[in-house]
């Protein structure tokens, strides 16, 4: 297997790789979806709510907010020494949110939230909570705790991930008159015209919606368009949560212990 990372920012990440299968893809994909822990709301204690939301929705909301995470000073709940339904200081952080004294009217963020640890806040202090007019208040207590997004998808550390097969084009030159057909609807300006020939460019971009191939004039195409079904374009979007090279790692050391075990128990069924 060779792994290429093409592009990286500190929430999105493109990788290619090559000499794999997509069943392996897929299990990495799954497993960032669905096994990768994040820090998201999960308790909330309304002291006082006289906003329009109701206490369901507000929470509801709070919930969906994407929490920066530590992944090494906190436990998953169940894994945590403390057994606790209440939670400790190393599976539960406590975030207060206190909003009064509106004049007029005022939109509540989520920057609004103070943590008890600046370690794990809000990603983002500009997402919208609700809003306030003169006279009303919210003031509550959050408690955000790891889990998984099998179990919901607000614990997601993704908001994107995704793969494709490495796209192929290929012009016919005997069949091609270079009647620029193709370049006109290819919407990532992928088929570019040089000197009376059709010419490929920023293949990785293909969205292999094989228009191109549809708009050629000549019969049959000129072009064809196929995949090469070992080498995928990998990409994956962090919401912030983790960084995204943690969450690719923290997935294939998963994916890992899983393998590691179905071996050790395999070994013990002989
Ligand atoms: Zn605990």
């Amino acid at each position: 297997m060779n792994v290429e990372i093409v592009d990286k920012t500190d929430t999105t990440m493109r990788l290619i790789i090559r000499d794999t299968d997509a069943s392996f893809m897929n299990s990495l994909r799954r497993i960032m979806l669905t096994e990768v822990p994040a820090m998201a709301i999960e308790d909330v204690v309304i002291v006082e709510n006289s906003s329009v939301l109701h206490d369901e929705i507000l929470a509801h909301r709070l919930g969906f907010i994407p929490l920066t995470t530590d992944l090494n000073s906190y436990n998953l709940p169940e894994e945590c020494p403390c057994k606790s339904e209440f939670g400790c200081n190393l599976c539960r952080v406590a975030l207060a949110l206190k909003v009064e004294d509106v004049k007029d009217m005022k939109t509540v963020y989520s920057g609004d939230l103070i943590s008890e640890n600046p370690d794990i806040r809000p990603v983002s202090d500009r997402i919208p909570i609700t809003k306030l007019v003169s006279g009303q208040k919210i003031k509550l207590e959050a408690y955000a705790r790891l889990g998984k997004g099998e179990a919901h998808a607000k614990w997601q550390p993704v908001s994107m991930c995704a793969y494709k097969f490495f796209p192929q084009i290929r012009v016919d030159e005997k069949r091609c008159d270079a009647c620029k057909e193709c370049v006109k609807v290819c919407s990532k300006q992928i088929l570019v015209a040089v000197d009376k020939k059709i010419e490929v460019r920023n293949l990785i971009d293909c969205t292999l919606c094989e228009e191109c191939v549809d708009a050629c004039p000549a019969d049959p195409s000129a072009i064809e368009v196929t995949w090469d079904k070992s080498t995928f374009i990998y990409d994956i979007e962090s919401t912030g949560a983790l960084p995204v090279e943690r969450i690719v790692l923290e997935s294939s050391s998963i994916l890992g212990k899983k393998a590691g075990e179905f071996l050790k128990k395999l070994k013990k069924a002989k």
